[in-house]
């Protein structure tokens, strides 16, 4: 079965606290697995989770502050330390290669494994893999940042009934799937556009059009809410969300799954953030992120 679900590694901005770890998530998304802002620690963290170097095929940095890639040297020697056989591809602002090319060669390792750098310098298509396609856009940070956006491409589901009520079974249904129309019949008359599912992770940003852009009638939205609404005034001094700003970009661009996480550790009551995400109007799924969550991509829309 396919499993699309994301696993939250770490949830503290800047410092890890007593209870949250620097950043670090893992998309599920069938066969494939997406490392997210790999900060400190995050190595451990996926072995707390249960997620193995084996499981990554793709990594994507937002930003070059330490709580987003300071993880790359522990996590990019343990891909090569376990030999994984498969290419693992690793998307960060172009304009950080000399701190991506750092990282990777901390210290001394044995190179066994294939990293495949593809570094992002615009809007746009950064992969395109069949299944999805990963698309970058520029945010607004003190530091070049880039959020990111996987999109499944729409499918389509063949409707018993109508098969039924055209007399199409067995080996005709592939036929018709094949060639698109069979006896006069086509695909329209005996299906219905499957949504693709959209994913979108948003770091370090202040509101800017990329912020709307990324998270545009995603299935699920990670974004950061480093703060929550009364210091508005720092959010926007240091580049980065409130837990309302946050809530009203999902609610204007219709988020099924809305997961706040990059906390302050000036704040103590994660609730607090939830109650603001609602004030602001966001009525969707919600989640609070905390450390070794798993959330599962919401059911596919109809
Ligand atoms: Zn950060």
């Amino acid at each position: 079965m396919s499993v699309r679900e994301l696993v939250v590694l770490g949830t503290a901005s800047q410092v890890p606290t007593r209870h949250r770890n620097h950043n670090g998530y893992v998309l599920r998304w069938d066969g494939e697995g997406i490392l997210f802002d790999p900060g400190e620690g995050t190595q451990r963290q996926m072995l707390r989770a249960g997620v193995a170097a084996h499981d990554l095929n793709r990594i994507c940095v937002t930003h070059f502050h330490g709580d987003h890639s300071l993880g790359l040297a522990g996590v990019i020697q343990r891909i090569n330390l376990d030999r994984v056989p498969h290419p693992v591809a690793a998307h960060y602002p172009r304009s950080g290669q000399r701190f991506f090319d750092r990282l990777r060669y901390a210290t001394a390792y044995r190179e066994t494994a294939e990293i495949v750098p593809a570094p992002v310098d615009a809007d746009g298509v950064v992969a395109d893999t069949g299944a999805y396609t990963l698309h970058a856009a520029r945010l607004s940070h003190p530091v070049e940042s880039y959020g990111y956006r996987l999109v499944e491409p729409d499918g389509r589901r063949m409707v018993p009934e109508r098969l039924a009520a055209h007399g199409i079974k067995g080996p005709d249904v592939g036929r018709l799937q094949r060639d698109g129309v069979l006896g006069g019949v086509t695909l329209d008359d005996v299906s219905e556009v499957r949504r693709g599912q959209r994913f979108a992770f948003v770091m370090d940003t202040r509101l800017c059009d990329g912020v709307y852009a990324l998270a545009d009638g995603c299935d699920m939205l990670v974004i950061e809410s480093t703060f929550l609404d009364e210091d508005t005034a720092l959010a926007e001094e240091h580049g980065h969300l409130t837990a309302g700003q946050a809530a009203r970009v999902a609610r204007d661009a219709g988020v099924g799954h809305l997961v706040l996480t990059h906390f302050s550790q000036r704040y103590t009551d994660p609730g607090e953030f939830e109650r603001q995400a609602r004030a602001a109007g966001f009525d969707g799924d919600l989640t609070v992120a905390h450390d070794l969550l798993r959330v599962p991509l919401p059911k596919r829309r109809p």
